[in-house]
């Protein structure tokens, strides 16, 4: 998405350790505009597909979940960071490896808002190893519903998240990628 490529272009930092900051328009400061583009490039990626409700993470997630969601007419639902002496028989929980914090957690999301009856799409910030996003489709797949793809903001190719979520079969459709990035230089390499 070239407004997405731009943005990162010109507004994002490149971090040693393979981190991208962009929290000047994704996720601190976030840019609601660029946002409302983002939901509706997903929306035409996904227009043929049933989808009922998206799910995301929190909390960067949930910002470009809630303003994808008006563009599908869905509810969002946002798996949350719990402590595992709270997780109970009332939720679907799994154990997510924080790319950014280097710690593992868990996310739980209540039984009451995931069925087998649902369509759900996918929706998160980064795709770096892919711990957050499967994670979230071990939840769907406990709870019976249907994965019906995953939306990425910005992945990173050179991580091997969204090579094995491709070869698993899962529709993924990230917004940009970056397939190399330098912290000297700050150069971005993106594929097209
Ligand atoms: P994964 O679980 O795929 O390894 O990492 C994805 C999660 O880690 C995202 O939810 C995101 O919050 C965080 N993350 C991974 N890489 C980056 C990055 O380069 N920059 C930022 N800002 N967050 C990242």
């Amino acid at each position: 998405m070239e407004l997405l490529e731009q943005y990162i272009r010109e507004k994002g930092v490149v971090k040693e350790g393979n981190v991208l900051k962009v929290d000047s328009f994704l996720n601190h400061q976030m840019d609601v505009h660029l946002f409302s583009e983002m939901g509706r490039e997903w929306k035409r990626l996904f227009a043929d597909a049933p989808i009922n409700k998206i799910l995301t993470i929190e909390a960067s997630g949930i910002g470009i979940a809630c303003i994808a969601a008006q563009m599908f007419e869905v509810p969002v639902v946002f798996a949350k960071k719990a402590q595992s002496i709270n997780i109970d028989g009332e939720v679907y929980a799994s154990k997510v490896e924080s790319f950014t914090h280097k710690r593992v957690y868990d996310v739980i999301v209540s039984k009451k808002f995931l069925s087998p009856e649902d369509h759900i799409l996918v929706i998160d910030d980064f795709l770096a190893n892919g711990c957050a996003v499967n994670g979230l489709i071990d939840i769907i797949e406990a709870s019976g519903a249907t994965l019906e793809g995953v939306g990425i903001a910005v992945e990173k190719g050179f991580q091997e998240g969204g090579k094995l979520l491709r070869e698993r079969g899962v529709r993924l459709e990230s917004l940009a990628i970056v397939d190399a990035m330098d912290a000297k230089t700050g150069e971005l390499t993106f594929r097209h």
